[in-house]
């Protein structure tokens, strides 16, 4: 089976399209969206203009905050907690990455924990590592979608996750450990990889180099989730050997149309409850 990130993604637009009519009609709330974006990185570009892109389909307010590459930190800042005081503004998200000159922790806890929809602020991680999955972060809770929305049973099995960052190795296992799996973290240091991978019920890959996952590293049935996002002579690849993989899996997910769709969906989501939180 091939797991189509992208239908499963139109399928979560279509609910929330629902939700934020009803928002509008019943509490004339509208929820909104605002991105920073420091630089010019291409790849950068590409992601906020499709976060605008959804935000315009579902129905969200959503406004761009761009900055050269040679900006301040302080600016930054001062924006942000502007951001954080804007009624209009349920979620702020910050494109990773920042320029090198940028402490990237100083300016991500600026976000006030309420409006941090990309689930980053160590409160919120903090919350998730407790089993408090309120703003969970948007790709590891993209991958549990997939999981689930294809019946895929999580409990008793063995997850084996590929990569240990903040925002998508470490958070996914913590997510799957939620929901009872058995799960190894391989990392950059773990010797012998294959010996864990082929124990794999269930293979997430976050690692960034393409097709770093081979055949003989996955056991005949396995689940396969692959993170990478990785461009090479301007095609997209995955972590994983696609063509060869999936002739062993049992389940895969393509790239693109994979994992990228669901985290963009779940942004929006992220979105969406952050505005209804301001309800309660
Ligand atoms: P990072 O570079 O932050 O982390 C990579 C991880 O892979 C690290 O934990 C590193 O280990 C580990 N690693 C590196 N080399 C090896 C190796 N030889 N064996 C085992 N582990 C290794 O990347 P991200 O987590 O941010 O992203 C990973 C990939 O996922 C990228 O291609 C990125 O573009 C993509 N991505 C896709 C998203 C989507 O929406 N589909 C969202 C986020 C990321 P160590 O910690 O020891 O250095």
């Amino acid at each position: 089976m091939i797991i189509d990130g992208t239908q499963i993604a139109a399928g979560l637009q279509k609910e929330l399209i629902h939700e934020v009519k009803r928002l509008k009609d019943e509490h004339h709330l509208t929820p909104g969206l605002a991105t920073i974006l420091v630089g010019d990185d291409p790849a950068s570009r590409i992601y906020v203009s499709m976060k605008e892109k959804a935000c315009e389909k579902i129905g969200i307010y959503y406004e761009e905050h761009t900055f050269p590459g040679d900006a301040k930190e302080g600016e930054v800042i001062r924006l942000i907690q502007r951001l954080n005081r804007d009624e209009k503004i349920h979620g702020i998200l910050v494109q990773l990455p920042l320029p090198s000159h940028m402490d990237k922790s100083s300016v991500l806890c600026s976000i006030t924990p309420q409006k941090d929809v990309d689930g980053f602020h160590p409160a919120n991680m903090g919350r998730l590592l407790a089993g408090d999955e309120s703003t969970p972060p948007c790709t590891p809770s993209g991958i549990i979608a997939l999981l689930e929305k294809t019946g895929i049973e999580i409990a008793g099995n063995h997850a084996v996750v590929v990569g240990r960052s903040n925002i998508a190795g470490k958070p996914t296992a913590i997510m799957l450990l939620n929901r009872d799996a058995t799960v190894t973290v391989c990392h950059s240091k773990t010797k012998d990889l294959e010996r864990y991978t082929r124990q794999a019920d269930i293979l997430v890959v976050a690692v960034g180099r393409a097709k770093f996952i081979t055949e003989e590293m996955v056991k005949d049935g396995a689940v396969i989730i692959d993170v990478g996002i990785n461009r090479v002579g301007g095609k997209l690849y995955g972590d994983v050997d696609f063509e060869r993989v999936k002739k062993k899996a049992s389940a895969i997910t393509p790239v693109p149309g994979g994992v990228g769709p669901m985290t963009v969906a779940m942004l929006m989501k992220n979105t969406v409850t952050a505005a209804k939180n301001t309800l309660k």
